[in-house]
């Protein structure tokens, strides 16, 4: 068994869609304060964290794309479909800033000798956290999925897919059709993943990537992780 973590740190200031709170974390209780019970001294460390419930890596609840007063908050989503078989498609290959359509993702498919099939998660390897974290490119200058291609996710029954970029369309019509998409067909996606490229060619496997409980949440950062059958 391998476990590959796909997550990134969360840390003061991180980078952020501007739509959402910022990041911040700051000492809280330090080990200067030494506290005293019958003779025995001790001090313990705590961290203040402020972030929005879309902080790094993270899933989307129904909630944050539907306006609709009955759609699904984090809190509500079944544990069920964040623990699920998985597979990854590989799109690395194409040139920053492109659309992916249905087409593509037959081919990715072929390619990958795999079948995306009913309640998976699908992994979308764009290449692009490992070309441009850190830069800010990583902010603008991914590829990303379309109307089409999204629906051809949903036309399989998938519980959700992933992308390492901070969102799962290009900024403009693309971006919000995607979302529109998981509206209508009734499924989500995680933002922000990494170490995608060392699940290509790796056939089918299992994810995790539990949300936090938050009552009423959007969204919820996530530790998401494959476990590998080696
Ligand atoms: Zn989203």
């Amino acid at each position: 068994m391998r476990l590959v973590d796909l997550t990134r740190d969360i840390y003061h200031k991180m980078d952020r869609i501007v739509t959402h709170p910022p990041i911040t974390m700051v000492p809280y209780g330090t080990h200067q304060e030494v506290r005293e019970a019958e003779g025995v001294k001790f001090s313990a460390a705590t961290t203040y964290i402020t972030m929005g419930d879309h902080a790094g890596t993270h899933v989307d609840a129904p909630c944050h794309f539907d306006p609709d007063p009955g759609a699904q908050t984090i809190d509500e989503m079944p544990l069920e479909q964040f623990f699920t078989e998985a597979v990854c498609l590989d799109f690395s290959h194409l040139p920053p800033k492109s659309d992916i359509t249905a087409e593509m993702m037959e081919e990715a498919e072929e390619a990958a000798g795999v079948k995306v099939q009913a309640k998976d998660t699908v992994l979308i390897n764009l290449g692009h956290h490992n070309r441009t974290y850190g830069t800010p490119a990583y902010m603008t200058d991914f590829s990303g999925l379309t109307r089409e291609s999204t629906e051809w996710l949903g036309n399989r029954g998938v519980y959700s897919f992933g992308v390492d970029a901070v969102m799962p369309g290009r900024p403009g019509k693309h971006q919000f059709e995607v979302h529109i998409v998981c509206r209508e067909m009734g499924f989500t996606h995680m933002e922000s993943l990494m170490n995608l490229d060392k699940l290509v060619g790796e056939g089918r496997f299992r994810f995790i990537g539990f949300p936090l409980k938050i009552r009423g949440g959007t969204g919820s950062p996530i530790r998401a992780v494959a476990w590998l059958n080696d």
